[in-house]
């Protein structure tokens, strides 16, 4: 079975035609620039990125088509034909309250994502342009939508509610939300798998560590708590976001700077974080750099970093009375090994033991914790396309 997966963005589109029963990846690449100067990237299995510039791309149907174009064509195409791409399964980033889990793609569901809307101006308004625009080239193949809200739709009230006047959660859907959720139901998933256990007996605590970064308490397979918020600004510090901060903060600069709202909003979603903290980089690779050199405000923001995502690390296990498993995963958490040390020095009296050699590892599913540790520690890397091709596949059926 072959699935394909749309992450469509307001300038740019992500795909990957994949087999989730063999975790054969077929092609991939990315639609950049779209409306723009259309840049168009395609990577058959096996052979070498084709990169082009000045693709005629006004629209994302010219993206998708060009997509289509490209795994069909002869030589570098994949399959014969588009009978061979059996669903479509399309990520979308905000379910609101309406999506518990992955749904096949009808008009009623395309109306309730479109009411979603305005809990992601950014983001579901250019899923839903993906959507149609796959609607439109392939009519009768089936869609699914993912959502990167569903998996945490467990969450219980007492971790979901803000504590504000009641009425803006009934009448504007004031709450917690949280995302990454595709990703955090898979490396949950697979840390199940290597550690032998049924999901349903464990107490797992995913750290999803990128350039957007959250954590989530997962018991018995269900996610119980997150540090993303009503919007992806809250939690932990990240690369260019500021996480959770006190609210005065913001009427006390505006005030100060005769700054708006937008304004505000823009520092704390693109010039906060370990970038502004460090005032050298959001990238983790460049704070390492600089830190060694003696860089102090780099070295502080990776601190700052490591130790909010082991205050929540701590805050979890007290929320679910233990921790079996710490995962580590995404860009920060796959790849650097001094963040994972620095966020499990310290924790010895909760049962966690990082293994020094093992830790020394990137990019691969590995145990980093000792032998004796009585939690574990794992690295996972993520696969968030896999995790929506495997939803779309039980869909469709
Ligand atoms: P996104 O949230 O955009 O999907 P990723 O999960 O791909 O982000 O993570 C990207 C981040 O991962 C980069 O900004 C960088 O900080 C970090 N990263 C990537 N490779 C390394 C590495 N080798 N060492 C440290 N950090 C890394």
């Amino acid at each position: 079975m072959n699935i394909l997966v749309i992450n469509a963005g307001s300038s740019s589109l992500k795909y990957q035609l994949l087999n989730p029963e063999t975790q054969q990846v077929l092609a991939k690449g990315l639609c950049e620039r779209i409306g723009i100067d259309g840049k168009f990237t395609y990577k058959p299995e096996g052979k070498e990125a084709i990169k082009e510039a000045d693709v005629a791309m006004p629209t994302h149907n010219e993206a998708i088509k060009a997509v289509l174009d490209a795994l069909v064509a002869p030589g570098n195409g994949v399959i014969g034909s588009m009978k061979e791409i059996d669903a479509v399964g399309h990520r979308v980033v905000h379910g609101g309250e309406k999506f518990a889990k992955s749904v096949l793609i009808t008009e009623e569901v395309m109306a309730a994502i479109e009411e979603c809307n305005p809990l992601a101006p950014l983001h579901n308004p250019a899923n839903i342009i993906g959507i149609r625009a796959c609607q439109e080239l392939m009519p009768g193949t089936p869609m699914v939508a993912v959502f990167d809200t569903a998996f945490h739709q467990t969450m219980p009230a007492a971790a979901y509610m803000y504590a504000l006047p009641y009425e803006y959660y009934e009448k504007d859907k004031v709450r917690r939300y949280g995302f990454h959720g595709t990703s955090h139901k898979y490396v949950t998933q697979r840390a199940a798998a290597m550690l032998g256990k049924p999901i349903e007996e464990l107490k797992l605590i995913s750290c999803h560590l990128g350039n957007g970064s959250s954590i989530t308490a997962v018991d018995g397979g269900k996610s119980v708590d997150t540090t993303m918020g009503f919007t992806p600004l809250a939690g932990v510090p990240m690369g260019t976001r500021s996480g959770d901060l006190d609210a005065g903060i913001l009427q006390y600069l505006m005030n100060k700077y005769g700054m708006g709202i937008d304004e505000m909003l823009n520092v704390l979603n693109k010039k906060s974080g370990v970038e502004g903290l460090s005032c050298v980089s959001s990238d983790f690779r460049d704070l390492e750099a600089a830190a060694a050199k003696g860089d102090e405000k780099a070295a502080l923001a990776q601190k700052k970093f490591a130790y909010e995502v082991k205050k929540y690390v701590g805050a979890y296990a007290a929320a679910m009375g233990g921790v079996d498993a710490i995962i580590f995963t995404a860009g920060v958490g796959e790849n650097d090994k001094a963040i994972r040390s620095m966020v499990c020095e310290g924790l010895e009296y909760m049962g966690v033991k990082l293994d020094a050699a093992a830790n020394d590892v990137r990019g691969k599913e590995a145990v980093i914790s000792a032998a004796d540790s009585k939690a574990k520690v794992l690295l996972i890397p993520t696969n968030e396309e896999l995790m929506i091709a495997i939803d779309t596949a039980a869909l469709v059926k």
